[in-house]
């Protein structure tokens, strides 16, 4: 049998690991061996696998110590045969490090020890051999309080508590009345050390732990542990991280940056990760360890003279105060940074990706401690991107696989100015339900937006009725509704920011004053909304447009050279067409009539429709509506033309369209002429417990066959018209909810009918489709019958993943985010598709549908066709089209061309 290999040593210019072994090593571990092979100083050390974490996680810290014991003390041999010096002597010690690395990079989220090794004998050596005691008492403090805050659990427990050693340093400082950790000297850190140990003693009951090897253990086991840390959870399910990954360790020589004025420590960036620039760039800070440069407590100096400049003409600084209080490495250490310099180039070419690196510089000379591809802005991405394949350095296919689709989304929509945001307070949270930045004073109705230049429309949560407030307003908040919410479906769709679902404020419609966070806001007050997030923030922050700039279409362009799906859009709008068109939709995917019926005059008729007790009173409503469906559909066929576009028949069930407020049905008593008693027992009599599994979709349409004969003539009519003016209207009619074949057969015959009847009274003709819905789970078990008389499919993934798993749509928000939080449910399956269960149905659907007409074109229009993972997956089972929101056609022309490069490969 041959033993599993779970130590990787590295060093001195050889490794036994490599970049690509990022799923075992972690990136940090496969990248440090991997700049061994490239010749890049890294110091020596060794990789405990991820493969470990997993096997601690499972059988705990003692079976593990026991794995690996003699692979560790073997690899830390080899570190100080290539060092020099021994891990616990006295005279001549090495001290380590020991840190996290996941197989993607996961900034900040796990944990790490600094300066391992040290007690009070080998302080003693360290001190002695490089001559510098300062330095090494700096080292000491340091350790103890990384070690206590990541092994001994001290670290503070909540914001408002403080952190025993930060109280410690604090004290000293002030007693000697200096500001900066560098003004301390020897004794003043001999004092440090001393108390540290009694915190530590005091809070765990314990003496601080001085065999190196019993630190060094403790170190590994608690970096294991991080990866269960509530930062690092909260990480992984916001990236889809799979928890099962684990993160490798790594313990490696300690180099320090803080020996004295010849050292120092630093971050720096290939490119620009905010605009994309080719420009080096990064900070770093002159005797000082790596946390300093994150911690904030001193300000860190750029890396480069034209960095330095530009930062100081931001921060308001003189040159001469530049000069002399912040100087940029490559004035102060020209040497190392022309070494760092050449080195960052070497990376980039190698990776040819932008690279983020770690680097150290110990008396002069120049440790590099990191390198990974580089976390960047959506802009940042698409420039880098372009930039290194118009370089030659990447070809098409690496750059659309590399770009992350829905970062694209960034450069769609309005976005908070960085600098603000910062200093903005976040009030509460709720979905990102659609993304932007929104800035503006407070409305609780609809039809109120117009109140103000810029609002947001505060809502327990929005009905079709608030469209036109939707509309006006900069952004939408409510306390209820998911991510397919009418909300956040119908801002999406527009491209608003919109945070739904935020289930903490309180909403009080008669004193028209909403609370947050213990603040009570009223009408016209100002705040924000971040679509991206979820978070609401107090009062205003500035917001920016971003631009479009040629590299993103180029980038479309590409995509589409590769794709083998088109992509359509969900629009119900000639404005909204228009929009995805110029965004590159290929034609509409739905088209959802229902929204046309609220605007002025229409909605008055179709309550008029809805109150009609006989099929003569319907048709005769139906024949006023008919004249504003048909100039909408010409609208919209027409912004369409030559592509074709889905119209759904009317889905929703009746009683969204009338109203329920006494007051608003007192109003429509008057306008139809009859008591508000009629109207109020008309609206009772709609009622019903389950309205998405009720009177709608297709039940209306083969209930009241009259309201699909409407619909039907006045999509056939707007094509003739369009025909007779020279434009080629492409309509396509879906059923909307079919369930069984007859409901299809029967809505079928309506749609013939009404169009052989326009075609028999103008003389014209023109082609059209009939197809349907599939998006109840009997219409994909029966797919093969319902295809006999289908022309298309295009699966409703909104309604099949609420029937698949029998949950509410609109009640979802209630329980969805307590089953995420316990891992009940890996995503929102509203939001990305679920693969193994609904999946099921779609790829059945497909099948025996095609079995039946093996041509049938086959689409996807729920919000799941504008999620990357999800179009992966329609692409897999060999879908023709997807079909998204306006705002989402870019992504998911990515996406789809993405899907097709990896299933191809
Ligand atoms: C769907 O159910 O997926 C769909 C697109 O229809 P709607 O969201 O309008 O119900
Ligand atoms: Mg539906």
């Amino acid at each position: 049998m041959t033993r599993v290999k779970r130590v990787y040593t590295f060093g001195n210019k050889e490794a036994e690991g490599n970049e690509k072994m990022k799923d075992l090593l972690g990136g940090k571990g496969a990248n440090l061996a991997e700049m061994n092979l490239i010749g890049i100083p890294v110091p020596p050390g060794f990789t405990i696998t991820t493969e470990v974490c997993t096997e601690y996680n499972k059988f705990g810290k003692d079976k593990v110590v026991e794995l690996i014991k003699d692979d560790v003390e073997a690899a830390i041999k080899k570190v100080e045969s290539i060092i020099g010096s021994k891990f616990g002597d006295k005279e001549n010690p090495l001290l380590v490090s020991v840190r996290s690395g996941a197989r993607v990079s996961m900034p900040g989220m796990m944990d790490t020890v600094l300066n391992l090794g040290l007690n009070d004998d080998v302080v003693q050596g360290i001190a002695k051999k490089t001559g510098n005691e300062r330095f090494a008492w700096d080292s000491y403090r340091r350790f103890i309080q990384m070690f206590g805050d990541v092994v001994l659990g001290l670290k503070p427990e909540s914001k408002e508590d403080h952190d025993p050693f930060e109280e410690v340093m604090d004290e000293i400082k002030h007693k000697k009345g200096v500001q900066n950790d560098t003004d301390l000297d020897v004794n003043d850190l001999k004092q440090i050390v001393t108390k540290y140990k009694e915190v530590v003693k005091r809070k765990t009951g314990k003496d601080f732990p001085t065999d190196p090897w019993d630190q060094l253990w403790a170190a590994i086991m608690a970096v294991f542990d991080s990866w269960q840390n509530p930062r690092a959870k909260y990480y992984r399910a916001l990236n889809q991280i799979p928890e099962e990954w684990g993160t490798a360790v790594t313990v490696q020589s300690m180099v320090f940056g803080n020996m004295g004025n010849n050292s120092a420590t630093g971050v720096a960036f290939t490119r620009d990760a905010s605009t994309g620039e080719k420009i080096f760039n990064g900070e770093y800070l002159v005797n000082a360890q790596g946390e300093d440069v994150v911690a904030g407590i001193r300000t860190p100096q750029q890396i480069t003279l034209e960095g330095s400049k530009r930062w100081a003409a931001l921060a308001n600084i003189s040159e001469d105060e530049r000069k002399t209080k912040y100087p940029s490495l490559e004035e102060v250490m020209p040497d190392a940074y022309a070494e760092l310099f050449s080195i960052q180039q070497k990376l980039e070419n190698h990776y040819r990706d932008m690279q983020d690196i770690e680097f150290t510089i110990q008396e002069g000379k120049l440790w590099l401690l990191q390198t990974r591809n580089g976390k960047r802005t959506g802009a940042a991405m698409v420039k880098i991107g372009m930039d290194m394949l118009r370089e030659g350095m990447i070809d098409e296919k690496t750059l659309l696989l590399r770009l992350e689709a829905n970062k694209l989304d960034e450069l769609l929509h309005p976005v908070f100015d960085s600098d603000s945001v910062k200093t903005a307070k976040v009030m509460a949270k709720g979905l990102p339900a659609s993304p932007g930045a929104a800035t503006g004073q407070i409305v609780f109705f609809a039809d109120e937006a117009k109140k103000y230049p810029k609002s947001i429309l505060v809502r327990v949560e929005t009905s079709p009725e608030d469209l036109e407030g939707i509309n006006v307003a900069q952004g939408i908040l409510t306390a209820r509704g998911g991510m397919t919410s009418h909300a956040a479906v119908v801002a999406r769709g527009m491209g608003k920011c919109c945070v739904s679902g935020a289930g903490s404020i309180k909403i009080d419609y008669k004193t028209r004053t909403l609370g947050m966070s213990g603040k009570v806001y009223k009408e016209g007050d100002w705040i924000s909304l971040n679509g991206s997030t979820g978070e609401v923030y107090d009062g205003s922050i500035k917001t920016i447009t971003p631009k479009l700039s040629g590299d993103f279409a180029e980038i479309m362009k590409i995509s589409d050279k590769y794709t083998r799906m088109y992509v359509r859009t969900n629009a119900d709008t000639p404005h909204d067409a228009k929009l995805a068109r110029d965004f590159g939709a290929k034609g509409i995917g739905l088209c959802r009539t229902e929204h046309m019926f609220f605007d002025g005059e229409r909605i008055k008729a179709m309550r008029e429709m809805i109150l009609a007790t006989t099929e003569e009173g319907r048709r005769k409503a139906l024949d006023k509506l008919l004249p504003y469906q048909r100039s909408d559909f010409e609208g919209i066929f027409e912004a369409m033309h030559d592509l074709p576009v889905t119209v759904r028949l009317l889905d929703p069930p009746l009683h969204e369209f009338v109203p329920h407020e006494d007051e608003n049905q007192r109003e429509m008593a008057q306008e139809m002429g009859i008591s508000a008693e009629e109207v109020k027992r008309i609206v009772d009599s709609l009622h019903e417990i389950n309205p998405m599994l009720g009177h709608r979709g297709c039940r209306l349409g083969n209930t009241y066959p009259e309201i699909t004969e409407m619909q039907a003539r006045a999509i056939i009519e707007a094509a003739v018209n369009l025909k007779k003016r020279g434009i080629n209207a492409k309509p396509e009619i879906m059923v909307p909810l079919t369930g069984t074949v007859q409901e299809m057969e029967m809505q079928k015959k309506i749609v013939k009918d009404a169009a052989e009847k326009v075609f028999a009274e103008t003389g014209e003709r023109v082609d059209y489709l009939i197809g349907t819905m599939i998006e109840v789970p009997r219409a994909a078990l029966v797919a093969d019958k319902i295809a006999e008389h289908a022309e298309f499919f295009s699966f409703g993934t909104n309604d099949l993943t609420q029937m698949t798993f029998g949950y509410s749509r609109d009640d979802a928000g209630k329980f969805l985010p307590i089953y995420l939080k316990k891992g009940l449910l890996k995503n929102d399956p509203f939001q990305i598709l679920d693969q193994e269960g609904v999946g099921q149905l779609v790829k059945m659907g497909t099948e025996r549908g095609r079995q039946t007409c093996p041509k049938l074109k086959v689409g996807i229009c729920g919000e799941h066709g504008g999620e990357p993972s999800s179009i992966e997956f329609c692409n897999s089972v060999g879908m023709d089209y997807v079909s998204c929101s306006p705002f989402r056609v870019p992504i998911a022309r990515l996406a789809a061309a993405q899907a097709n490069l990896k299933q191809s490969k």
